[in-house]
C-alpha cells in the first residue's frame, strides 16, 4: 500500500529499516554546539520560557541585521505562515500561491475560511505574471516559497521585487524562504531587503533545514511592526520551548557548520541532477533546484508512482504527492554521499539501467 505521510517515518512498508529522504531534513545532523546547547537546557525543564524569546530574536537581528522588535519567532516557520493567516485572511477572502507549493498555503487558508487560489506554474517555476493576474479585490496574501517546495525552483531578486510592485498594498506578500540557506550569496531573493522597508511584506525562515533542528519547531518571520503586532496578538504565549531557543541560538553562531551543509548539498544535488540528466532516454529529469532536494519528473515508461514503489521496496523513503496534483514527479532530499549514490542506483535500476 501506498503510505501517507507519516513524519519522522523511518521503515519500509514492510517495517525495514530504510533511508528517510522525503522531509527535507539535513542529512549530516545538527550542529555539535546546537546538540550542547540544548542538552544544558535540561537543566530548566520546570521553568516557562520567556513568552517573548528575546533572546532568541535579539541573535536573529543581530545575524542578519534586522531590528529585534520586529522579529516574531513561530513553532517552525509553518506557524508564522498560519499566523499571517489566521491575522490577515478571513471568511470569503482569497489567497494566491503557485500550483506544486508548498501544502501549508492552503491548510492555512481554510482554516480561516479563506479561499485558496491556484496560480498555474511555469514548467514547475514561479510565474510571476499568473500570480498577478489571479489578483481580485478580495485578495489578502500572496504566499511564495523562494526555493519552492516541492520544486526546488528559484525566482530571481528582479522577479520577486516585480512581483511586490504588482501588489496593491494592502495584499501581504509573504516570502518563505525556508530553503535560503542553501542559495548562493548572490542569489539572494532580496527578501529581507523588502521586509525592511516595504509595509506589506513578510519573511519567513526557519531552523528546521540547514540547521538540522526540525524536531525542535523553531521558525521566524520578518516584517513591519504593525503586521507583526497583529500576528503576535493570536500567538500562544509559550510557542517555542527553551531548549530549542538554545539550540537554535548556538546553531546561528556554528557557520562551519552552515557552511559545510550548504557545500555538501550543492556538490551532491548537482551529481544527482546530472545522474538524472543520463535517465532522459527513460523520460526522467531534473527540475533545475536551489534547495535541498531535487524533484525528478517520470515522462516516460516508468511512472513515479512505480518508482516510489520501487523505491520503498528498495529501503528509500522519497515524498510522492498525488494529493497536490503532482502525480508525475517524486521529490528526493539530497543524502549523504552514500544515500545519494544508493537512491541513484535505486532508481537506475528502475529505469531497467543498473
Ligand atoms: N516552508 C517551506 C517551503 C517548507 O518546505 C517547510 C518545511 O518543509 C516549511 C516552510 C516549514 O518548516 P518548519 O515549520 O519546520 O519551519
Amino acid at each position: 500500500a501506498i503510505h501517507p505521510y507519516v513524519p519522522g517515518r523511518s521503515t519500509t512498508d514492510d517495517g525495514g529499516k530504510a533511508v528517510k529522504l522525503s522531509s527535507n531534513e539535513n542529512p549530516l545532523g545538527t550542529s555539535p554546539a546546537a546538540r550542547a546547547a540544548y542538552a544544558a537546557a535540561a537543566t530548566v525543564l520546570e521553568r516557562y520560557p520567556d513568552a517573548g524569546a528575546p533572546e532568541l530574536r535579539e541573535a536573529i537581528a543581530a545575524r542578519f541585521g534586522l531590528d529585534a522588535a520586529r522579529v516574531i519567532q513561530g513553532n517552525g516557520s509553518d506557524e508564522v505562515l498560519h499566523l499571517a493567516a489566521g491575522a490577515f485572511a478571513g471568511q470569503g477572502d482569497e489567497v494566491i500561491f503557485v500550483r506544486y507549493g508548498f501544502a501549508v498555503y492552503e491548510i492555512a487558508a481554510r482554516r480561516v475560511g479563506a479561499v485558496p487560489v491556484v496560480a498555474p506554474d511555469r514548467d514547475y517555476a514561479t510565474d510571476v505574471d499568473a500570480i498577478l493576474a489571479c489578483v481580485t479585490d478580495r485578495t489578502r496574501i500572496v504566499y511564495v516559497a523562494n526555493p519552492n517546495n516541492p520544486t526546488g525552483t528559484f525566482a530571481p531578486r528582479e522577479e520577486i521585487a516585480r512581483l511586490h510592485a504588482g501588489l496593491r498594498p494592502d495584499i501581504l506578500l509573504v516570502l518563505d524562504q525556508a530553503y535560503a540557506e542553501y542559495l548562493d550569496a548572490a542569489d539572494d531573493d532580496g527578501g529581507l531587503d523588502l521586509a525592511k522597508t516595504a509595509a506589506n511584506v513578510l519573511v519567513t525562515r526557519t531552523f528546521s533545514k540547514i540547521h538540522g533542528l526540525a524536531s525542535e519547531r523553531i521558525g521566524w518571520g520578518y516584517a513591519h511592526a504593525d503586521v507583526i503586532a497583529a500576528m503576535h496578538r493570536i500567538r500562544l504565549p509559550f510557542n517555542v520551548t527553551i531548549g530549542g531557543q538554545r539550540a537554535a541560538i548556538a546553531a546561528l553562531g556554528d557557520r562551519d557548520f552552515v557552511a559545510h551543509t550548504r557545500e555538501h548539498n550543492a556538490r551532491w544535488r548537482a551529481w544527482f541532477a546530472d545522474e538524472i540528466g543520463k535517465l532522459g532516454n527513460a523520460g526522467m529529469r531534473a527540475v533545475p533546484s536551489e534547495a535541498n532536494f531535487v524533484l525528478v519528473v517520470f515522462e516516460g515508461a516508468l511512472t513515479a508512482e512505480e518508482a516510489y514503489k520501487g523505491l520503498m521496496a528498495a529501503g528509500y523513503i522519497v515524498r510522492w504527492l498525488p494529493g497536490q496534483g503532482l502525480s508525475q514527479g517524486l521529490r528526493i532530499t539530497i543524502g549523504t554521499e552514500e544515500e545519494t549514490r544508493g537512491v541513484m542506483a535505486a532508481l537506475r535500476a528502475l529505469a531497467g539501467q543498473g
